[in-house]
C-alpha cells in the first residue's frame, strides 16, 4: 500500500496561514509535539462565551488522481468539567466540513457552501492529573471523503464553543504499489472511490515473457491499496526460463522448446547448440529431425539396409522377404519400399517396372517384412531393391542403402482366355472366336477348346485345337446345349481354362445329314476326338506300363471349387525290390561315378550303414560342387550293400526341387558311396531348434510349402514315404527344404524313433497315422498325417511331438481323439490344416496337392497368417493343454525362462530387476524390447508366454493385472 500525502500540517515549518473567521476564533500557534519537534497548531477556546461559530479553513488542496480521500486529525480537547464556570457555554465537539472546487476561491467563508463530513468528538480530553499537572491526551480521528469529482477541495473546522488544539491535519489517499506478480508488472494504481470497489488492472509481461494463452494477467487494487485476486499469468518465452521475477535465456547446450515448458532441458542425443536462449538444438551431421518430431526427441538418421533378403519365384510372381535393418536409425517408424526394375539381357539396361506390376500388400509404406510382386513378365530379368525408410530418410542426402536381388522370372503359362464369342451357330456346328489372353507369357502356339454336352449324365469331354483365335466345332448334335471352355498353350504349357460358354445348336431341319468339315474347309486343326473317359484310362494305363514308369489317365481335380476332369501323365515310381538283380536297379536309376572325382572332406553325420560326409565333386566338363557322401562301412554283408544302395535306386527316380537329388553312386570301388546334393543346413529338426524363434511365419510356411510340394511329387509318383518327419527333411543354404531318407526297410531299421508295435514291425509312432500303426496301412494319406506332424514340428521350432509322453500314451490319446494343440504363435489356419491331416478317416485328409494350394494361398495373402491378438489358440482338452506351461508351478523367473526355452535371457531379466513372476506378468512388449532382446521371434515368444501367464494369474486370483 502506498500513501500519497496531499497535506500534512506537521510537515510544514512555516506558518500555515489558513483562514480563520472571525479572527477572534481559531488562532495559529507554534508549539512542540511529543517529540519536541516544532509544529504549527490551531487552537480555539472560547468556552466562556455563548453562541460561538468559529471557522477555520485550510488552503486549497489539489486532489490529483485521488477519488477517496482520508483526513486524519490529531487534536486535544478540554473536558468542560475541568473548566470552572463554563456550564452552558462549553462544548466538547467540533464539526468537519469540506468544499469541492476546481480551483482556489476567495478568502471568504460561506458556510452554506460546505458539506459536513462529521461532528468530531474526543475519545479523550484534557484532564487534570492527581497532582494537578495537565495531561495532554492526543486524539486521532480519521474520516473519509469521496467520491470527489472536482480538481480540489478545502477542509473546514467549525468550533461551536469548545477548547480545542488542532495538532495535526493530514490529508492523503491510498494507492496499490507497483509490483511484479506471475512475471507480469502491475503499475501503481489509485484505489477506487468506494470502500468496496476493486480496480481491475492488466499486467504487462516482463521482458522475454508472454501471456499465457487465454489467461492474460490481471490483479485487483482494493480500496485499502492492497493487491487482491491475481488472475492469469505470464510465462517465459521459448528459449527462456524463469529466475525470480524475470526470464533468463537457456544456457548453451540447453533448450526450451515452448513457453509451456518450465525448465530448459539438455539437448537430446545427437543434437547440440552453442548459443544461449535457444528453443531447440541443431542435429549433428548425418542426423535429422523428422517433420513431426518434437525438439525433445533425439536426432535420428535413416536406417541401414534391410538384411537377409530372400525371394521365391512362382511363375510371374516373386515373393520377397527380409529381416529388419541392423540399425533403425534410432526410430521406430521404419517401413519398407520396393523398387522394381526390369532389365534387358544384352546389354543389361534396367528400366522401372511401371504400373503393370502389382504389389501385395503395397509397394511402399510396408510395415511387414515381405511383399509379393505380381504380374511380372514371364522369362524376364528383374532387379528388386528393398529399402528401409524412416521419418528422416527423405531429409537425408546420404546415399540410399538397400538390399537388392536380381531375379529371372520363370516361364509362366498364359493367363485365361476370358471372353469367347459365338460367331455362327448351326445344327451341327458352332463357330467361336476369342481374344488372346491378356498375358500370353510367351508365344501361343495353339488353343484348346474343350466342350461337352451340358445335360449328359456321364460328362465326356472332347477337345479341339486351333492355332488361331477362332474355331469351328463340328459333329455336334442338333438342338443340344454344349458347354465350351478355351485355354491357350505356350512352351510353358497350358494356361487355365477360361469361363464356360453355353451354346445350343440349331434344330435339325428334316432331311439334313451330318457333315464333317475337313481341314481344308476349316482353319482348325482337329486333333482330338470325342472319347469315352473309361477307354482312355484303360488305353493309357496299358500304354504307360509298356513305355515304362509313366502313368496317364483322366483325373478329377478341383479347380476353384468346380470339379473337372483333366488329363494327366506322371512318372511312376518303381519299387527296386521288383528287380531280380538289385544292381540292375541301381544302375538303371543312378549314375555310376568315378571315385576319383569325389573328395571327402569331413564327417557330418552317422547313417545306418556308415558315416555321412561332406565333400566336393568335380565331374569332367562340369563345375566343382559341394556334395554329401553316404558311405558303406567296411565289412558289410551283401544284404547290407543291397539295402544301402536301395536308397539310391529310389532317390535316383526322383527329380524335384523339394526332393533331395541323387548325384550318383560309386559301386565299383571302395568304399561304396551314394553321392547326394549337399544340404548346407542339415536336417530340419536340428536346424529349427538351433534357430528357435528366428523366422517369420511366412518363412516357416515357405518351408512347409516346399515339403508339401516334394511330397505331392512323391505321392503323384506313387511313392509312399512312411517316415516323413522333420529329421528326414534337409535344408539348404537358401532355406529350401527337401524330402530325404528313402528306403524300404530303412524305416524299420534306421530311424531311432521307430519302435516295435503290437502289429509287429517298427514304427515311428508319433509321426504315424492310426491305420498305419494299427494295421500297417501305409498310403499317401498316412504320409499326409506325418506331414501334419512335420507342420507342428516346424511351427514349434523342432519341439518333440507329444513332448515326453510315452509312445503307448500317445497311441491311446490319439485313439481317444486327442490331437496336438497349436504351437505358440501358430496362425489358426495352419493348425486347422494340421488337424485336417490328422483326420481319423484317411479319406477325409487333404491330398498333398490341396495342401500345396492352401499354403500357396496363405503365402499370397499373408493377412491370413496373422495370429489374432489376445486369442488363445489352444483348444481345451487335456492333451492339448500340455503345451501351455502351468505358470503357477514356476517358482522363479529363471524356471519360467527355462520352460519356454529362453533361458539365455535370464541375465537380461535379472539386470533389469525383473525378479518375480508377478513383475514379469506386468511387462509390455516395450519392456521386453528394452531388455535388449532384439530377435522378433524371441520377443513374440516371450510376450505370448507373458500373456498366457497373465491369463492364468487372472484365472487364479480373479484379479486383473494392469499393464
Ligand atoms: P541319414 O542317414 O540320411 O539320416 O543322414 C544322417 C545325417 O547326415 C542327417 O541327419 C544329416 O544331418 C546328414 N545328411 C544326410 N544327407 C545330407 C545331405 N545331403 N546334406 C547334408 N547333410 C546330410
Amino acid at each position: 500500500m502506498l500513501y500519497v500525502i496531499l497535506l500534512d500540517s506537521k510537515a510544514q515549518q512555516t506558518e500555515l496561514e489558513w483562514i480563520s473567521y472571525p479572527p477572534s476564533g481559531w488562532e495559529e500557534i507554534s508549539g512542540l509535539d511529543e517529540n519536541y519537534t516544532p509544529i504549527r497548531t490551531y487552537q480555539v477556546c472560547q468556552v466562556m462565551e455563548p453562541n460561538q461559530n468559529n471557522w477555520l479553513r485550510t488552503n486549497w488542496i489539489e486532489k490529483g488522481d485521488a477519488q477517496r480521500i482520508f483526513v486524519e486529525l490529531k487534536f486535544t480537547l478540554r473536558d468542560c468539567n475541568s473548566l470552572p464556570g463554563v456550564v452552558g457555554t462549553c462544548k466538547e465537539t467540533f464539526n468537519l466540513y469540506y468544499q469541492e472546487t476546481d480551483s482556489e476561491v476567495g478568502r471568504n467563508i460561506r458556510e452554506n457552501q460546505y458539506v459536513k463530513i462529521d461532528t468530531i468528538a474526543a475519545d479523550e480530553s484534557f484532564t487534570q492529573g492527581d497532582l494537578g499537572e495537565r495531561k495532554m491526551k492526543l486524539n486521532t480521528e480519521v474520516r473519509i471523503i469521496g467520491p470527489l469529482s472536482r480538481r480540489g477541495f478545502y477542509l473546514a473546522f467549525q468550533d461551536v464553543g469548545a477548547c480545542i488544539a488542532l495538532v495535526s491535519v493530514k490529508v492523503y489517499y491510498k494507492k496499490c504499489w507497483s509490483i511484479i506478480e506471475n512475471l507480469a508488472t502491475f503499475p501503481d494504481t489509485v484505489t477506487g472511490s468506494e470502500f468496496s470497489s476493486l480496480v481491475e488492472v492488466e499486467g504487462m509481461c516482463v521482458s522475454d515473457a508472454e501471456e499465457e494463452a487465454d489467461n492474460s494477467p490481471k490483479m485487483h487494487c482494493s480500496a485499502e491499496g492492497e493487491w487482491l485476486v491475481p488472475i492469469g499469468k505470464c510465462i517465459c518465452k521459448a528459449g527462456f526460463h524463469q529466475k525470480g521475477d524475470a526470464c533468463e535465456p537457456c544456457g548453451r547446450g540447453f533448450y526450451k522448446s515452448s513457453s509451456q515448458d518450465l525448465q530448459c532441458s539438455r539437448c537430446p542425443a545427437h543434437s547440440y547448440n552453442d548459443r544461449e536462449g535457444s528453443w531447440r538444438c541443431d542435429c549433428e551431421d548425418g542426423y535429422y529431425r523428422g517433420l513431426s518430431d518434437p525438439p525433445s526427441v533425439a536426432c535420428t538418421r535413416p536406417p541401414s539396409a534391410p538384411q537377409n533378403l530372400v525371394y521365391n519365384i512362382n511363375q510371374t510372381t516373386v515373393s520377397l522377404e527380409w529381416s529388419p535393418p541392423a540399425d533403425t536409425g534410432g526410430r521406430n517408424d521404419v517401413t519398407y519400399r520396393i523398387m522394381c526394375r526390369r532389365c534387358s539381357w544384352e546389354p543389361e539396361e534396367c528400366v522401372p517396372c511401371g504400373g503393370n506390376v502389382g504389389y501385395s500388400p503395397q509397394q511402399a509404406g510396408l510395415v511387414d517384412t515381405y511383399v509379393s510382386v505380381v504380374d511380372l513378365l514371364a522369362h524376364a530379368n528383374y532387379t528388386f531393391e528393398v529399402e528401409a525408410v524412416n521419418g528422416v530418410s527423405d531429409l537425408s542426402r546420404t546415399q540410399r542403402l538397400f538390399a537388392a536381388v536380381s531375379i529371372a522370372t520363370s516361364q509362366a503359362t498364359p493367363s485365361q482366355v476370358s471372353e469367347v464369342i459365338k460367331e455362327r451357330v448351326q445344327q451341327r456346328s458352332i463357330q467361336l472366336s476369342w481374344q488372346e489372353p491378356e498375358q500370353p507369357n510367351g508365344v501361343i502356339t495353339e488353343y484348346e477348346i474343350k466342350y461337352y454336352e451340358k445335360d449328359q449324365k456321364d460328362r465326356i469331354y472332347s477337345t479341339v485345337k486351333s492355332r488361331s483365335t477362332s474355331a469351328t466345332v463340328n459333329n455336334l448334335k442338333p438342338s443340344t446345349a454344349y458347354v465350351f471352355q478355351i485355354r491357350a498353350f505356350t512352351a510353358a504349357g497350358y494356361g487355365t481354362y477360361g469361363p464356360r460358354l453355353e451354346v445350343t445348336t440349331k434344330e435339325e431341319a428334316s432331311g439334313t445329314t451330318a457333315t464333317i468339315v475337313s481341314s481344308e474347309q476349316n482353319p482348325v486343326i482337329i486333333i482330338a476326338v470325342v472319347a469315352v473317359a473309361g477307354t482312355i484310362i484303360l488305353v493309357f494305363m496299358v500304354f504307360g506300363f509298356i513305355i515304362g514308369r509313366r502313368h496317364c489317365g483322366y483325373s478329377k481335380a478341383d479347380q476353384e471349387g468346380d470339379e473337372e476332369l483333366y488329363f494327366q501323365c506322371t512318372k511312376t515310381y518303381i519299387d527296386p525290390e521288383t528287380y531280380e538283380d538289385p544292381n540292375r536297379a541301381v544302375h538303371q536309376f543312378a549314375k555310376e561315378l568315378d571315385a576319383s572325382c569325389i573328395k571327402i572332406e569331413r564327417v557330418i553325420g552317422a547313417g545306418e550303414f556308415g558315416e555321412v560326409c561332406s565333400g566336393r565333386m568335380k565331374l569332367p566338363g562340369k563345375r566343382d560342387m559341394s556334395v554329401a557322401i553316404k558311405t558303406l562301412k567296411v565289412g558289410y554283408s551283401e544284404k547290407q550293400r543291397r539295402d544301402f544302395l536301395c536308397e539310391a535306386s529310389i532317390m535316383g527316380q526322383f527329380d524335384h526341387p523339394n526332393v533331395v537329388h541323387l548325384e550318383g553312386v560309386v559301386t565299383r570301388g571302395k568304399p561304396v558311396m551314394i553321392v547326394i546334393e549337399y544340404m548346407e543346413n542339415g536336417s530340419l529338426d536340428a536346424f529349427l531348434r538351433k534357430h528357435d524363434g528366428q523366422f517369420t511365419v511366412i518363412q516357416l510356411v515357405g518351408m512347409l510349402r516346399g515339403i508339401a510340394a516334394g511330397m505331392r511329387y512323391l505321392s503323384d509318383m506313387g511313392y509312399v514315404h512312411r517316415d516323413l518327419a522333420a529329421r528326414n527333411v534337409l535344408v539348404n543354404s537358401n532355406l529350401v527344404c527337401k524330402v530325404s531318407d528313402f528306403g524300404l526297410s530303412r524305416v524299420i531299421d534306421d530311424d531311432p524313433e521307430a519302435v516295435y508295435t503290437t502289429t509287429g514291425g517298427k514304427i515311428p509312432v508319433r509321426w504315424t497315422a492310426m491305420e498305419a500303426i494299427q494295421y500297417r496301412k501305409f498310403t499317401s494319406a498316412s504320409d499326409v498325417w506325418s506331414y501334419g506332424i512335420v507342420m507342428w514340428e516346424v511351427m514349434s521350432y523342432g519341439e518333440r511331438p507329444y513332448w515326453d509322453m510315452s509312445n503307448q500314451d500317445v497311441i491311446k490319446a490319439i485313439e481317444e481323439g486327442y490331437r496336438l494343440p497349436a504351437p505358440m504363435d501358430c496362425p489358426p489356419g495352419l493348425h486347422q490344416l494340421m488337424l485336417d491331416c490328422w483326420q481319423k478317416d484317411r479319406a477325409d485328409r487333404p491330398k498333398f496337392d490341396q495342401i500345396v494350394g492352401i499354403l500357396d494361398k496363405m503365402i499370397r495373402n499373408p493377412n491370413t497368417l496373422k495370429t489374432p491378438v489376445g486369442t488363445c489358440t489352444r483348444p481345451i482338452s487335456p492333451l492339448l493343454d500340455q503345451s501351455t506351461p502351468d505358470f503357477t508351478t514356476f517358482r522363479s523367473v529363471g524356471e519360467w525362462l527355462e520352460a519356454i526355452k529362453m533361458e539365455r535371457y535370464r541375465d537380461n531379466f535379472t539386470a533389469a530387476g525383473y525378479s518375480s513372476l508377478d513383475s514379469v506378468a506386468r511387462m509390455s512388449i516395450e519392456d521386453v524390447m528394452s531388455l535388449g532382446i532384439s530377435l522378433v521371434g524371441h520377443q513374440k515368444k516371450i510376450m505370448s508366454s507373458i500373456q498366457t501367464m497373465r491369463a492364468q494369474m487372472l484365472h487364479l486370483h480373479g484379479t486383473g493385472i494392469q499393464v
